[in-house]
């Protein structure tokens, strides 16, 4: 585990945006920017879920997706994806199978539970709630950062609260 630094903080912002743009359009608020060694933003999305119909349909996905057609190896080994929620352990994988860089979350997948536990939501997801370096030893991941958590349970709490009762992952 590694420490957030200020240069990772705007990334982080512009992930919690992708979330409530999310939020907005009737999807989970969540969203992931995957930026390259040189520091440019190089793709960015927000869950999908709703909009598609396909519970897989999460960002950290769809940019695991896009860097493997996209990128070269040593560029995606050198790239960082930057989330507002902690990846879960399907979109881990993806990252571990494409050899993407360092992970940085704004909240984590403990805090997501604890907020549900709070709420009396109960666990609904059919995965094991692994952490992303239980999925991918070694991995360097950085996370989370308590201004920026505080945020995406708002918007979690806005989705549960505006949906009469949907899920918060994982
Ligand atoms: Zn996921």
């Amino acid at each position: 585990m590694t420490a957030v630094s200020e240069t990772d903080l705007p990334y982080l912002r512009r992930c919690v945006e992708l979330a409530a743009e999310a939020l907005d359009a009737g999807d989970w608020p969540f969203g992931s920017v995957l930026v390259g060694a040189d520091g440019e933003i190089r793709a960015e999305d927000r869950n999908r879920e709703s909009a598609t119909g396909d519970p897989t349909a999460h960002p950290e996905f769809e940019l695991a997706r896009w860097a493997a057609r996209h990128l070269t190896p040593e560029e995606r080994a050198a790239a960082t994806v930057y989330t507002s929620g902690e990846h879960c352990p399907m979109c881990a994988a993806a990252h571990g199978w494409v050899g993407l860089g360092r992970i940085v979350y704004a909240s984590s997948s403990r805090q997501a539970r604890d907020w549900k536990a709070e709420w009396g939501v109960p666990v609904t997801s059919p995965l094991s709630p692994l952490t992303v370096q239980d999925v991918v030893p070694g991995l360097e991941v950085a996370g989370p950062v308590p201004e920026l958590a505080a945020q995406v349970r708002e918007l979690q709490w806005r989705f549960r609260t505006g949906k009469g009762g949907g899920d918060v992952r994982p």
